[in-house]
């Protein structure tokens, strides 16, 4: 069994990434969530609140951590015995970004990637929707975890 990591920026998470998070839980022996603080990026959530509702939210999954990282995931692969990247798919552009990512890694670090597809009902959710509905005062309760 492999050393799974689950990166992105969860600006939040959404139910998009726990279902990722699920499955992919019981691909991997270990599964971390690394949330990727980019002090060039605004983000809408502090780096501290990002890495508190995913800890909540995957509370009951023993084998899922939560950390963060700052610059490469090669590196932070590399210090935490991580072999396997595992990404989420929605649609083709995901796939397309995706695919040059996951050869970099090869490349760079030697670091596989897993991808899971989301199953439809998920397939349209993402953080950035999230943040406009925040913005907008609309109820966002079915988009992310309790
Ligand atoms: P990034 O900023 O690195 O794109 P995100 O937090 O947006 O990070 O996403 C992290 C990972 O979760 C990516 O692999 C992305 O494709 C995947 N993902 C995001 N939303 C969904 C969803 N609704 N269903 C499946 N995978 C998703």
């Amino acid at each position: 069994m492999k050393n799974g990591v689950f990166p992105g920026s969860f600006d939040p998470i959404t139910s998009g990434h726990m279902e990722i998070i699920k499955r992919g839980s019981r691909l991997f022996e270990t599964l971390t969530v690394a949330v990727c603080n980019n002090p060039e990026k605004k983000s809408l959530f502090s780096l501290n609140d990002r890495l508190e509702m995913i800890k909540n939210a995957c509370r009951d999954m023993k084998n899922v951590r939560v950390a963060s990282f700052e610059g490469l995931l090669i590196d932070f692969a590399e210090e935490n015995g991580i072999d396997t990247v595992l990404r989420g798919l929605r649609n083709a552009r995901d796939f397309d970004y995706e695919k040059e990512l996951a050869d970099i890694y090869y490349d760079t670090g030697r670091l596989e990637s897993v991808f899971l597809p989301s199953r439809g009902e998920y397939s349209h959710i993402s953080s950035g929707m999230v943040r406009e509905l925040i913005r907008g005062n609309k109820d966002i309760s079915k988009y992310i975890p309790k």
